[in-house]
C-alpha cells in the first residue's frame, strides 16, 4: 500500500529525513516509535504530500507521489488521515463534520452521506451524539468523531499521527480501542504512537525512528520486547 524509497526531507540546511526505505503492506498495521525531533511526523506527512520530499521516491496505493505530474487529491481521497489536533469545523454539528468531505470530494448525494456518516460514527461509539457540537465533545469523544470523518471517505488506507497524546489520560483508551477494532478489521495502517503497549498489541511491525533514520523495524516482541541497537534500548528505557 506504502512503498518509500531512499527518502530524504530537509527543511533548509537541516536534513530531518536521511533515507528512509519503508514498506506498508495492505491489510498491515505499521507503528512508528521514536524520540521528539526524529522525524515521525515528517515521515507521515511526506506520503500524502504535507510535506515535499526533498529526495527518494514514495508510492501510495500504487501512485507515485513524488511524481511531478501526480495528481495528489486524487489520492488522497483514499488516504485517511487523523492528527494529534482533531481540527473539526467548530460550527457544525458532528454529523455535518462527517458528511461535508464525502459530499464535496465524493459527491455522494446527502441521504447516502449521512446513512454512511452515521454508521461510521456508530462504529466509533457516538451513534447518540450526532446532533453535538464539536465543544459540547470531550477530546476523546472529538478524535473519535475524527476517526469517523476519516472512515466516511472509505479509505484504503489511514495515517494517525500521535491521535491519543493530546488527550486526557482516562480518555486514551477509548480512541485505542476504536484504533484496534479498525486494525481488527483488516485496515492498513501506518500509527505514529507513543503508546507502547498499543503498539506491542497491534502492530504486526514496529519501526523505531531515531535522527531521520529507521535504525531498526520487525515484529514488536523483536523491536520492543528484544531490540538490538543501543538507541532503542536508551530510547525504550525512558518510555516503558
Ligand atoms: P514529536 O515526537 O515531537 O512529534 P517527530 O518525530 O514527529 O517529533 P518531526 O515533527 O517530524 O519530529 O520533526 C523533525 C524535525 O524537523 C524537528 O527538528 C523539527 O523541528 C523539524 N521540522 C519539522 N517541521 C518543520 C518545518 N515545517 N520547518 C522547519 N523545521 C521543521
Ligand atoms: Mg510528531
Amino acid at each position: 500500500a506504502i512503498r518509500i524509497e531512499g527518502l530524504h526531507k530537509s527543511f533548509g540546511p537541516r536534513e530531518v529525513l536521511r533515507g528512509i526505505d519503508l514498506e506498508v503492506h495492505a491489510g498491515e498495521v505499521v507503528c512508528v516509535v521514536g524520540p521528539s525531533g526524529s522525524g515521525k511526523s515528517t515521515l507521515l506527512r511526506c506520503v500524502n504530500l504535507l510535506e515535499q520530499p526533498t529526495a527518494g521516491t514514495v508510492r501510495v496505493l500504487g501512485t507515485e507521489v513524488t511524481h511531478p505530474d501526480v495528481d495528489i487529491d486524487a489520492v488522497r481521497a483514499h488516504v485517511g488521515m487523523v492528527f494529534q489536533s482533531f481540527n473539526l469545523f467548530a460550527h457544525r454539528s458532528v454529523l455535518e463534520n462527517c458528511t461535508i468531505a464525502q459530499r464535496t470530494v465524493l459527491r455522494r448525494p446527502r441521504a447516502e452521506a449521512e446513512r454512511v456518516a452515521r454508521e461510521n460514527l456508530a462504529r466509533v461509539g457516538l451513534a447518540d451524539r450526532v446532533d453535538a457540537l464539536p465543544a459540547q465533545l470531550s477530546g476523546g469523544q472529538q478524535q473519535r468523531v475524527a476517526i469517523a470523518r476519516a472512515l466516511s471517505m472509505d479509505p484504503a488506507l489511514m495515517l494517525f499521527d500521535e491521535p491519543t497524546s493530546a488527550l486526557d489520560p482516562e480518555l486514551v483508551g477509548d480512541v485505542l480501542g476504536v484504533m484496534r477494532d479498525l486494525a481488527e478489521g483488516g485496515m492498513t495502517m501506518l500509527v505514529v504512537t507513543h503508546e507502547m503497549a498499543f503498539a506491542r498489541e497491534v502492530a504486526d511491525r514496529v519501526v523505531f525512528m531515531d535522527d531521520g533514520l529507521v535504525v531498526e523495524q520487525g515484529p514488536p516482541e523483536q523491536v520492543i520486547g528484544a531490540p538490538t541497537h543501543e538507541r532503542t534500548r536508551t530510547f525504550l528505557r525512558r518510555v516503558l
